[in-house]
C-alpha cells in the first residue's frame, strides 16, 4: 500500500496590493482574493478610495494585477502587431496599429501602474 504523505499545513497570507505587506494571519494556501487589498499604511498614504476616481479613460478603480478582458485584448493585440511588424513579413500598418494601441489611456495607466510596482522594465 502506498505510504500516505502527510502534507504540512499549507498556508499563505493576504498581502497589500500596493506594497505587498502582509495584512492577514495565515489563510489556507490557494485562497483566492478577488479584491484590491490595502494595508493601513497604504490607506493612510492614498486616502480613502474615491468613487469615480479617474483611471485612464475609465471611471472605475482598477487593480493593475487584474486587468479587464478589454485591457487584456489590447495588450495581446499590441504584442501580436509588434511581433508581426518585427517579423519577416512586417508591414508599416502593423506599426500604425501598435502605435494606436499604445496611445490608449487605459493601457498607459496600466503600464505605469505596473512600472510603479516594479514589474516592468524602466524605460531608458
Ligand atoms: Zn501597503
Amino acid at each position: 500500500m502506498a505510504k500516505k504523505l502527510q502534507d504540512p499545513p499549507a498556508t499563505t497570507t493576504i498581502n497589500c496590493s500596493r506594497c505587498g505587506k502582509m495584512v492577514s494571519s495565515p489563510v489556507p494556501a490557494g485562497t483566492i482574493v478577488r479584491a484590491f487589498i490595502e494595508c493601513p499604511e497604504c490607506v493612510e498614504k492614498q486616502g480613502e478610495p474615491k468613487p469615480g476616481k479617474q483611471w485612464g479613460d475609465h471611471k472605475v478603480t482598477v487593480n493593475p494585477l487584474k486587468p479587464s478582458l478589454a485591457l487584456l485584448v489590447k495588450i495581446g493585440s499590441a504584442v501580436v502587431h509588434a511581433d508581426e511588424f518585427m517579423g519577416p513579413t512586417g508591414h508599416p500598418l502593423d506599426k500604425t496599429a501598435f502605435d494606436d494601441l499604445m496611445r490608449n489611456a487605459e493601457l498607459q495607466t496600466w503600464l505605469s501602474d505596473l512600472t510603479e510596482k516594479g514589474y516592468l522594465p524602466v524605460r531608458r
